[in-house]
């Protein structure tokens, strides 16, 4: 996660006012928006970054409470009231681990708000449940290797993915009930208890009877878990134009949400393989062509590779190793634009690899074309 302050990310000051915030971030976001950055994923998590700072500084009320606690304070399930009292207390010298007698105060150990949220809400943070509410599912990001002329030209792919697939025994909510069940002896049937943390008082799902109120079996399936491991083929599209690096959102095929919540997402980030023929800079292509010394001095018509395969190109007269031709529109498309990009011929004039005698008496002969001193350039 970003440790970064919110206000530095941005580059304003911490009075900064709504018009400045806004403009601030329009600016970054128009420099590091991945659709300009193709396949740079430190453009991808600056933008990432600049965006969750805008949209807390960009909401007043999520701005003030980010103000007086941070991002901590911006977690599902955070209550300021409960967190101020917290902070009284622990001032009064309650639950301080720096006044080294930790011991005398049992569990309280903790150095700030991130201890006691990653404590109570579990380590991952934001995704901690409140109680029984819908959780949104967890978003997965799966590499795919494509090879480099389906990048350039698009197409699709299937892939196998493991992910949590809700539990059909149990219905996710991880217990077996049966006619002999009774009300859950935790939670008396609620299926939440409180947790109490110096004056803070949390819900949480009961551990008992995985929220369910009743004191029905763990589900043998799941082994309580209420979901399993499945694996899911899904069928890709793949834009034509995507590059090393690119992220391919599928909405709704992350993991699978809680307590009627949506599913999350899944990216699939792109690894192209390398082509033994095209290079790629940008939505532009490359490509080395090979033309005889009789080709390049009389110029000629040869073929030339493009990802939409050959097409004929006039060689001109007089032209030189290492010459660049352009093929306008040959390239990979750009992924925002959808402009396709240019394919850059590059001419290199072959030496004939030969002893035979005519051969080296023509070359011989050439020779006495070339004007003046030819190395004259290059001598200091
Ligand atoms: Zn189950
Ligand atoms: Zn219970």
């Amino acid at each position: 996660m970003a440790s970064q302050d919110y206000y530095s990310l941005l580059g304003v000051k911490k009075n900064a006012s709504e018009g400045e915030i806004k403009k601030a971030y329009r600016k970054l976001a128009r420099k590091y928006h991945p659709d300009v950055n193709p396949g740079n994923k430190e453009a991808e998590e600056k933008f990432k970054s600049i965006s969750q700072a805008h949209e807390v500084l960009s909401d007043s009320e999520k701005r003030k409470i980010y103000d007086e606690f941070g991002e901590e304070g911006l977690r599902t399930g955070f209550d300021p009231e409960q967190a101020r009292q917290y902070r009284q207390w622990q001032a009064g010298g309650f639950g301080r681990s720096s006044q080294g007698s930790s011991g005398d105060f049992g569990q309280f150990k903790y150095s700030g708000f991130e201890d006691v949220f990653s404590d109570l809400f579990g380590a991952s943070g934001s995704s901690g449940p409140r109680a029984g509410g819908p959780v949104k599912g967890r978003d997965i990001e799966s590499e795919l290797e494509i090879d480099f002329l389906t990048a350039v030209r698009g197409g699709t792919t299937r892939i196998t993915l493991q992910k949590e697939d809700p539990c059909s025994v149990c219905g996710g909510t991880g217990r077996v009930s049966s006619s002999t069940d009774s009300v859950c002896k935790a939670c008396k049937g609620t299926g939440q208890t409180k947790v109490a943390q110096g004056p803070f008082n949390f819900s949480q799902t009961c551990q008992e009877c995985g929220g369910t109120g009743r004191s029905g079996q763990v589900c043998s399936r799941c082994n309580g878990a209420g979901y399993v491991m499945a694996s899911e083929t899904i069928d890709v599209t793949i834009p034509a134009g995507v590059n090393d690096g690119s992220r391919i959102r599928l909405s709704g095929k992350g993991g699978p949400g809680t307590g009627g919540g949506s599913p999350g997402d899944l990216y699939i980030i792109t690894k192209v393989r390398p082509h033994p023929v095209f290079k790629r800079d940008g939505d532009a292509l490359k490509v080395d062509v090979p033309v005889t010394i009789g080709e390049a001095m009389n110029g000629a018509e040869i073929t030339v590779p493009t990802p939409q395969g050959p097409v004929q190109v006039k060689v001109p007269v007089g032209t030189r190793s290492g010459q660049r031709l352009r093929l306008k529109g040959k390239g990979a498309p750009n992924l925002k634009t959808k402009v396709p990009g240019d394919l850059f011929v590059t001419v290199k004039v072959q030496i004939p690899q030969t002893q035979d005698q005519e051969a080296l008496d023509l070359a011989r002969k050439l020779d006495k074309f070339y004007r003046g001193d030819m190395r004259e350039s290059i001598h200091l």
